[in-house]
């Protein structure tokens, strides 16, 4: 973040503008907005701001800028088209610490003012960090055509209401369900309708007749994060990471995706790393149902789909066993997200009519696997936890009749703006990995679909070296 978003009260407080013409007019027009007391100066001033004097809405000092102007202002905006006056208003406002705005030029800034979309008293802003206005805006169009503009009434109608229902729930969490609760059903619609009136009493009754939540236990979402490009998530996946009040992860979880995780719930890192388990599945499972039993929601975060070597069986099995609700949200395997973004197709009419996802990594850290049920034409095979195996999984295979020239991809962190892609075949792979130095989460694909790639790839990384 170039710039920290903030919201300043001006309300009352003396805010001076430099310059007269269109540009400044807009920029008053927010300050006013806001509850300024506005002062312009500037020589003359064109329609907009004489028309707002006449009216008395602003003060107006006809004269040149002069650096002790400043002085006892909350704010100050620089809007001539004088580069020179310009650069003198911020310096005077930088000397004595005041906030200071010179339009389109973000290096004189202290503050930036953001594009906004006002309902009032919900209002949100957008920037671009200075980088493109024109940005900024675009996405202030959209964003208005998302929110309705009942928005603003409905805020105002949690106003009214904000101290009865804290009196009425004593903890944080149960406030935050009740709300939610409203804010999404029928109550907030007939605020969208109109029905205002109808909206109050609907809200007084719920408040009366709702059961005390302090006892209940929680819920528990078991959410597929998907390979690690947070645009693969799902739409629920993403309504459950805003709602919830606990977050427990493990290590595949890309950064990026758990930035979208509600900024204040807890955030809690359960590891899984090859030969190091942060805290062992039976102190997941166990932690989950506490989690729950205290009324919390917790969500369950894993990488890729969580009813593919996720252990997201055994972990929803403790909370059954519990009585404890719960959700599955799949994600994204591996092995899905991996093959399209190095452009492998999984299965082809002409070189692959089935695929398997095995697991190359046992319990007791050997690769034991059923070899000839592998080893077999116009099928394709995908290692989950492959990497420490590599070795073994080519042998294994070519012992078993598959031709060492067997063409083989295998991804590296996939879907992220790391991911890496090395083919070869069954007899090279080992010294590539040797070579390459290889890191962990890889994905191996095995069979003829990986000559595909050469036609089909079409995903290049942010992060991968043009050379
Ligand atoms: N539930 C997960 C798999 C967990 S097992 C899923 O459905 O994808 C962990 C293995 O998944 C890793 O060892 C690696 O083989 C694979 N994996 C997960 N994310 C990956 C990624 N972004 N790129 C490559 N492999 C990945």
């Amino acid at each position: 973040m170039n710039f920290l978003p903030i919201f300043i009260n001006v309300k009352d407080q003396p805010c001076l503008v430099v310059g007269g013409g269109e540009v400044a007019a807009r920029k008053v027009e927010l300050l006013l907005k806001g509850g300024a007391r506005v002062v312009v100066v500037a020589p003359e001033l064109g329609a907009a701001l004489t028309a707002r004097r006449q009216a008395g809405e602003i003060g107006h000092r006809a004269e040149a800028f002069l650096p002790a102007q400043v002085q006892a202002h909350r704010l100050v905006i620089a809007a001539t088209d004088d580069e020179g006056v310009n650069r003198a208003v911020a310096e005077a406002a930088q000397a004595r610490n005041i906030p200071v705005n010179v339009v389109d030029r973000p290096e004189l800034c202290t503050f930036i003012m953001p594009a906004v979309i006002d309902r009032s008293p919900v209002v949100i802003a957008v920037s671009s960090g200075g980088a493109s206005p024109v940005l900024a805006r675009l996405i202030r169009a959209r964003i208005e055509s998302l929110i309705p503009a009942a928005y603003g009434r409905l805020a105002k109608l949690v106003g009214e209401f904000r101290a009865r229902v804290k009196q009425r729930f004593g903890h944080i969490n149960q406030r935050r369900a009740f709300w939610e609760e409203v804010l999404q059903g029928p109550i907030a619609e007939m605020m969208f309708s109109g029905r205002e009136q109808a909206a109050r009493a609907a809200l007084t009754a719920r408040l009366d007749t709702i059961a005390d939540r302090g006892s209940e236990v929680g819920e528990v979402y078991l959410v597929g994060g998907g390979p690690g490009d947070p645009d693969l998530l799902t739409f629920r996946a993403l309504r459950l990471m805003q709602q919830a009040d606990v977050v427990v992860y493990d290590r595949l979880v890309s950064k990026e995706v758990l930035d979208l995780v509600r900024r204040d719930a807890v955030k809690m890192y359960v590891g899984k790393e090859r030969d190091f388990h942060s805290v062992p599945q039976e102190g997941i499972n166990q932690l989950l149902v506490r989690l729950a039993k205290e009324g919390k929601r917790v969500l369950r975060l894993k990488g890729g789909d969580p009813f593919i070597f996720g252990r997201g069986g055994e972990e929803i099995e403790t909370l059954a066993a519990e009585g404890i609700p719960f959700q599955v949200v799949p994600g994204i395997t591996a092995a899905a997200g991996c093959a399209s973004y190095s452009g492998i197709p999984l299965t082809h009419r002409d070189y692959s009519q089935a695929v398997v996802f095995v697991t190359g990594h046992l319990k007791d850290g050997t690769v034991n696997l059923n070899w000839p049920a592998l080893a077999q034409p116009n099928q394709t095979v995908v290692f989950y936890m492959g990497l420490h195996g590599v070795p073994d999984i080519c042998h294994g295979l070519t012992s078993h009749g598959l031709p060492a020239s067997t063409p083989v991809a295998l991804i590296q962190q996939g879907t992220t703006a790391n991911q890496r892609v090395f083919a070869g075949t069954l007899e090279t792979l080992p010294e590539i990995v040797k070579r390459e130095q290889v890191k962990a989460p890889t994905l191996i694909i095995v069979g003829e679909v990986v000559r595909l790639r050469e036609k089909l790839s079409w995903f290049v990384p942010a992060g991968s070296n043009p050379d």
